[in-house]
């Protein structure tokens, strides 16, 4: 039983759809896949479809936007009520953030000789309900400004670089609140991947669980072999789930990131969804 608890859909930066998504999984031997869009769940209805179809078993959830200590942080929520209106009004303000945000990412990369306009940007996202800095990313690129996304992220689009403008994003305690009111299961997103690593402490994480978050993402493809020694220790210490993932993004992030590169035990699974 292979389970990849993490994946994106060109419903926020993915490239797949969410049907070609799950087929993908199905291709790619596993029996259970996680649509986890950021701050979305438009790609809900159209995995569930496909994955009754192909005979997959598709885990609901999303990653949100959140922060700590002014730091990003992202969480995932499975199986909540979609219509809980405090978590709808959150992300309501979360795509908002997103929105306002695009006019003076734009201004930044003109000023840098880069233009691009808002419908050259919102064209690139396409299907996409949650649109981010990897749209901006494939717009730079079909202009010829860069090469790939990750040219983007190096050069442009991060903390510290030319191009990059903060967002609003949720109260990470209050995420985990909303997630848990709304009937999910919260777990959160590569701990100690990129900023959040080094904010995200155990004595954190050991406060966030007594906040109501369910689990921790272990297996990730940011997390090198010690950060998954060390983080499933944690998990232990605090009867945490241990979950496991790709957080695939189709050809929109490196081959690391592939269906299935990392996966979640079926007990764990259980253990979080009972
Ligand atoms: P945003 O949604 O605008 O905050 O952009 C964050 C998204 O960019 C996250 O989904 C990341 O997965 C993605 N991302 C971060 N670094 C890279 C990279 N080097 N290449 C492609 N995507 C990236
Ligand atoms: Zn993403
Ligand atoms: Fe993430
Ligand atoms: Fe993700």
């Amino acid at each position: 039983m292979r389970i990849d608890l993490h994946t994106h859909s060109n419903r926020s930066d993915g490239t797949d759809s969410p049907s070609e998504l799950v087929r993908n999984a199905r291709e790619a031997g596993l029996d259970v896949v996680a649509l986890t869009d950021h701050d979305a769940t438009e790609g809900w209805q159209e995995a569930q479809e496909a994955a009754d179809e192909v005979g997959v078993r598709l885990v609901r959830g999303i990653e949100i936007s959140a922060e700590y200590e002014g730091v990003s942080v992202h969480l995932l929520g499975y199986e909540f009520d979609p219509t809980f209106q405090p978590l709808l009004d959150e992300l309501d303000r979360i795509l908002g953030g997103r929105t306002q945000r695009l006019p003076r990412l734009l201004a930044k990369l003109a000023e840098h000789g880069m233009p691009l306009t808002e419908e050259e940007v919102l064209a690139v996202a396409g299907d996409a309900a949650a649109w981010g800095r990897p749209h901006v990313a494939d717009a730079m690129i079909a202009k010829g400004y860069i090469k790939d996304r990750a040219e983007a992220f190096r050069d442009w689009l991060v903390p510290g670089k030319p191009a990059y403008v903060g967002r609003y994003s949720a109260d990470l305690f209050g995420a985990v609140e909303l997630v848990r009111r709304a009937g999910g299961r919260a777990v959160i997103a590569h701990p100690w991947a990129r900023e959040s690593r080094g904010k995200l402490t155990a004595e954190v994480l050991e406060r966030l669980a007594e906040a109501g978050l369910a689990g921790i993402e272990v297996a990730h493809p940011d997390h090198d072999a010690d950060d998954r020694t060390a983080l499933e220790a944690i998990a232990d210490d605090l009867g945490l789930v241990k979950t496991g993932s790709s957080d695939y993004h189709g050809t929109g992030k490196g081959p690391q990131f592939h269906l299935g590169a990392n996966t979640t035990d079926p007990a764990e699974l259980e253990r979080l969804l009972a």
